[in-house]
């Protein structure tokens, strides 16, 4: 495909790694913009690099990385048949929580690359991504559970750090990896629907029409 987007992620990537706007950029190895499918219609957003990241210049790819790798295959994907990206691209130094400000620093980055992907769905990973889309959340009561807004569909989940580190939580991981394709459906009915012309008012809603978005999240079924 032709549309340009892996040119412009590839030129936000190179903006990243060039970066010295904030702090982080003194203590990193190589910061690290994300990676994957510039088509991908599933955007993961985790926290920020760490060690692993920081050496390899890639998101995800230490423990955490490969328990990652596990859900997508699970599901029946890869991670290059999606995108994952980072809150912060830099690691902060003993993997200490980024500060607001290396957020807020950092920002535009993330930003213009779901500007770029346009994703359908994107699923957040652990706390700091997850306070970007639902910013009065609490993980443990709404992971897994899909909200419908704009162009696209919001999943929170545990981060993958937070399941190796507390084991039992890893059938509710599991159970909201489940939920995602099916999202991914309904996020591509409404996308389409919306794109469509309206119809006449008096017209009765078709078995196509998407469901309310102010809706409670559905019960899904398993694949
Ligand atoms: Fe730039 Fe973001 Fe790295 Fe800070 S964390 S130096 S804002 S790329």
């Amino acid at each position: 495909m032709t549309d340009g987007r892996v040119e412009k992620l590839n030129e936000i990537a190179a903006q990243v790694r060039a970066c010295t706007l904030c702090d982080l950029h003194k203590t990193r190895k190589q910061a690290v913009p994300g990676a994957g499918d510039g088509h991908a219609e599933i955007l993961f957003i985790g926290e920020g690099p760490g060690e692993q990241e920081d050496r390899q210049g890639l998101p995800f790819v230490g423990r955490s990385g490969v328990y990652l790798e596990k859900k997508l295959a699970s599901i029946g994907l890869t991670r290059d048949q999606v995108f994952i990206a980072n809150v912060v691209k830099c690691r902060p130094p003993d993997n200490r929580d980024p500060l607001p400000l290396e957020m807020a620093t950092c920002k535009s980055y993330l930003d213009h690359q779901i500007e770029v992907l346009d994703p359908l769905v994107i699923v957040t990973l652990g706390r700091f991504s997850m306070a970007r889309y639902f910013p009065t959340g609490k993980i443990t009561q709404i992971h897994g559970q899909p909200r419908f807004e704009d162009r696209r569909a919001y999943i929170p989940l545990f981060h993958p750090a937070a399941i190796l580190r507390n084991p039992p939580l890893e059938p509710q991981m599991q159970a909201d990896f489940n939920r995602i394709l099916e999202v991914l459906e309904q996020a591509r009915a409404r996308r389409l629907a919306s794109a469509m012309p309206p119809t006449s008012a008096s017209s009765p809603p078709s078995q196509d029409t998407p469901p309310d978005q102010d809706a409670p999240p559905i019960q899904l079924t398993l694949f």
